[in-house]
């Protein structure tokens, strides 16, 4: 295995750890509370390339490989998973687009990205979540285009999205078959956004429904053909599960960091309570446990990079597991710090709520661990 990085993609990586340490840090206690992610803030990540990620070199961007983005997710959510989820959210609405847009539809959505645009992927629907064949969007096909109807919802950035990559259905009687992907326009007449989600976590990102009311977009909005969009959305996902794994270890590290600090300043019986063999065992295996993420998470990258037959294996296992070890080491950074870290005033019981939909979106674990038993054992 091969996880080596040139300049240009460690000068990035240093510029989103400077960002998150001075720029997002800082801000993410405000942000928690608050719900709502600053323009200062969107506006940094935006001009520093954070939210351009996936945008290829031939369209104007740094064409970084998964591995490099991976890497600068883990970086961003060490300050805040949230900030973190809004830019990888750009890269995920990309991935359909990557894999089977043509020229003209790459050009139109990176240029969009380029000049500071937000986009957003939008699957899921009240009716369907752990079941994306279960779409009922119906994208009706029309004279010159196709007419929207339906709702998404839990739609991450849908709030800002200038560009949505849509999953409809183009078969009245729905089903895997009918499902089809679209790249659509946020100011398209028929499209309103609905109730925003106040969540219990990743509170900087906004979350919120799509509603789409007779919206007609034209014939070339779609990505692919017909019946594409079950296959897209399989390989969406699994280019992008490593990257929440890569969050996951970011939120561990940073609650891991915040332990040892605190257990080094916190005294009692008389002495600091780091010298205690029970903290010990606690901080070894958070560290035992962040470590081994990270190196699944970098191995699912690598496998993808290079087309190994194995990658959706390595892709699930890398988010599932870093997504549990995500929620064991911030529960047990908040055990390190006892009351204080229970406290809202402290950021250990924020990475431990951030950490919680780590296990749930882009595929709950139980449906990574059916994608794993079926992948080993078949
Ligand atoms: C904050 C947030 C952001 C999100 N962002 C996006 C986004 O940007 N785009 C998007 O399209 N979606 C997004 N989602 C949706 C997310 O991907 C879904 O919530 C997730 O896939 C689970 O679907 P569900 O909530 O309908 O749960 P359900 O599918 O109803 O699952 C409920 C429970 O049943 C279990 N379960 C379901 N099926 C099986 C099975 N076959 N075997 C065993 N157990 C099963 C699940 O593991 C879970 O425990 C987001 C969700 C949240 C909360």
């Amino acid at each position: 295995m091969d996880f080596s990085i040139n300049e240009e993609q460690q000068e990035l990586i240093s510029l989103a750890e400077t960002i998150s340490k001075n720029e997002i840090a800082p801000r993410s206690l405000e942000i928690d509370k608050s719900g709502v992610m600053d323009e200062e803030l969107l506006h940094t990540l935006k001009q520093s390339g954070m939210t351009q990620l996936s945008v290829p070199k031939e369209y104007g961007g740094a064409g970084l490989d998964l591995l490099t983005i991976a890497m600068i997710a883990e970086q961003l959510a060490k300050g805040c998973a949230g900030v973190a989820t809004v830019c990888a959210a750009n890269s995920l609405a990309s991935f359909p687009i990557l894999i089977a847009g043509n020229d003209e539809q790459k050009k139109s959505y990176f240029d969009c990205l380029n000049q500071g645009g937000m986009s957003c992927f939008a699957l899921t629907e009240p009716g369907a979540g752990s079941d994306a064949g279960a779409v009922s969007c119906r994208a009706r096909k029309v004279h010159g285009g196709y007419v929207l109807n339906g709702t998404k919802c839990f739609i991450t950035n849908a709030p800002i999205a200038d560009k949505i990559t849509l999953f409809a259905n183009t078969r009245e009687s729905g089903g895997i078959r009918g499902l089809t992907v679209f790249l659509v326009d946020r100011n398209t007449p028929g499209i309103s956004i609905g109730k925003e989600e106040d969540k219990m976590g990743i509170r900087a990102s906004a979350t919120s429904e799509i509603i789409f009311d007779n919206c007609f977009i034209p014939a070339f909005a779609r990505i692919g053909r017909e019946g594409m969009g079950f296959r897209l959305a399989m390989e969406t996902l699994e280019k992008s599960r490593p990257v929440v794994g890569a969050i996951s270890v970011g939120i561990a590290q940073a609650a891991l960091e915040n332990a040892i600090h605190y257990a080094h300043q916190r005294k009692q019986f008389g002495q600091m309570i780091a010298s205690f063999e029970m903290v010990q065992q606690m901080i070894a295996d958070m560290v035992t446990k962040t470590e081994a993420a990270r190196a699944l998470v970098y191995k699912a990258c690598w496998m993808q990079m290079k087309g190994d037959k194995k990658a959706g294996l390595f892709s699930a296992m890398s988010k599932c597991f870093a997504s549990d070890a995500a929620m064991e080491v911030t529960t047990t950074a908040v055990q390190v710090m006892g009351g204080n870290g229970y406290s809202r005033e402290n950021p250990n019981e924020k990475y431990m709520r951030d950490a919680k939909i780590m296990q749930i979106y882009e595929g709950t674990n139980q449906v990574q661990r059916l994608v794993i038993a079926n992948a080993a054992m078949y």
